[in-house]
């Protein structure tokens, strides 16, 4: 099987070719253009910016892909398209453009959910077995899911108000520092002292495994001022600081709510103890790092999709596609893009463009 994948939901237009020839997946192609310089001066994504950018770009990024591929229309079995959640606009733009290339091409669209891509990208670059645990941890997400099948996701937990990719991208804003903050961030964190700032590590004397992300950002922003008040400014080894205290905090947060989600899911599915993590977070080595240690001892397996399946790409889409394939979901084109779909209704039945 043979997918071309479009992606579109925030600020990176992509498009990729995946196939899967005797059990073995391939990614022929994976061509991602982001738009970070276009929103630059805003400080975040603008909707009508991204969306225009998106439907200026998809059908360059589809040719691209199909070029890198070496393939033509006439060599896919069919089109998966991210159908939400996210920027409704954008969503709009990839999924006219599906549409409008598989209705020329007689190819079958299948609409995908952008974090079922995201949960199922570890399934594409390793070989994992339903059930596992996954922390799906991005910029507009985190949650602990069981993923029992490419449609069965049940949320354990998750944060209860910012996701940490927010709150990386928020702390590079506060530091003066370039989008998008999570590799800015951990760049920095690198040459800094983690204790030099104490950030807090909330709902840690919580049971369960939700978490809360708000409260760092505002901790930072507190620090930040405190400096500037006392030395009129911040020294670029304060900005250092502060990443690495940053991000110590979330990697500590994630590893004890995955310690915890670990234990639960491993009660549960005693056979298969295993945990993994998707999302553009998941891109951050001290975050994959602190996870690997948690699987060690609770003797869990891990596992991360290379860096450049972790943040937003149309591989996983198209993976995704031949996902919901394999488990013999039929393609449609009666479909809408929604901005919100949580991942525990992804079931086709709400797909109908019936609402
Ligand atoms: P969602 O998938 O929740 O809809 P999204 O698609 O916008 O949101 P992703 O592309 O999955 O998000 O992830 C982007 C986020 O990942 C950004 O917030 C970015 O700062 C963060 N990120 C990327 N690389 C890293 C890194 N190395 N360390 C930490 N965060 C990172
Ligand atoms: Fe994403």
């Amino acid at each position: 099987r043979t997918l071309l994948g479009i992606e579109s939901s925030c600020d990176d237009t992509a498009a990729a070719v995946v196939r899967v020839a005797d059990g073995e997946a391939e990614v022929l192609s994976s061509i991602v253009d982001s738009q970070t310089d276009l929103h630059a001066e805003f400080g975040g994504v603008v909707p009508e910016l991204a969306a225009r950018a998106h439907a200026e770009k998809l059908d360059l990024c589809v040719e691209a892909a199909l070029a890198e591929a070496g393939l033509g229309l006439s060599d896919l079995d069919g089109i998966a398209v991210t159908a939400g959640p996210g920027l409704i606009g954008g969503v709009i733009s990839g999924v006219m453009c599906a549409r409008g290339i598989a209705a020329g091409a007689g190819l079958p669209l299948i609409p995908v959910n952008h974090l079922a891509g995201h949960a199922l990208t570890p399934r594409l670059t390793d070989d994992l077995t339903f059930p596992y645990l996954m922390l799906l941890v991005s910029g507009g997400h985190c949650q602990f899911l069981l993923v029992s099948g490419p449609q069965e996701f049940k949320r354990l937990g998750g944060t209860i108000d910012d996701a940490p990719g927010e709150a990386f991208d928020k702390t590079a804003r506060l530091l003066g520092l370039p989008q998008p903050g999570g590799p800015v961030v951990e760049g920095r964190a690198k040459s800094g002292d983690p204790k030099r700032f104490r950030f807090p590590r909330p709902l840690l004397d919580r049971p369960g495994c939700d978490m809360s992300f708000s409260g760092l950002k505002t901790a930072v922003l507190r620090a930040r001022d405190a400096l500037v008040a006392d030395q009129g400014g911040l020294y670029e080894i304060d900005r250092d600081d502060l990443c690495a205290g940053f991000q110590a905090a979330v990697a500590d947060v994630l590893a004890e709510k995955s310690r915890r989600a670990l234990a639960e899911y491993m009660a549960l599915n005693p056979a298969q103890p295993m945990i993994a993590v998707a999302g553009g977070v998941a891109a951050n080595t001290a975050i994959r790092e602190a996870l690997q240690s948690v699987a060690a001892e609770a003797g869990a397996g891990f596992t991360a999709p290379p860096l450049r399946l972790c943040t937003d790409n149309a591989a996983m889409i198209a993976w995704a596609g031949i996902e919901l394939l394999n488990a013999q979901v039929p393609p449609t084109d009666d479909f809408s893009a929604r901005p919100r779909w949580p991942l525990d209704q992804t079931s086709p039945a709400l797909l109908g463009s019936g609402k």
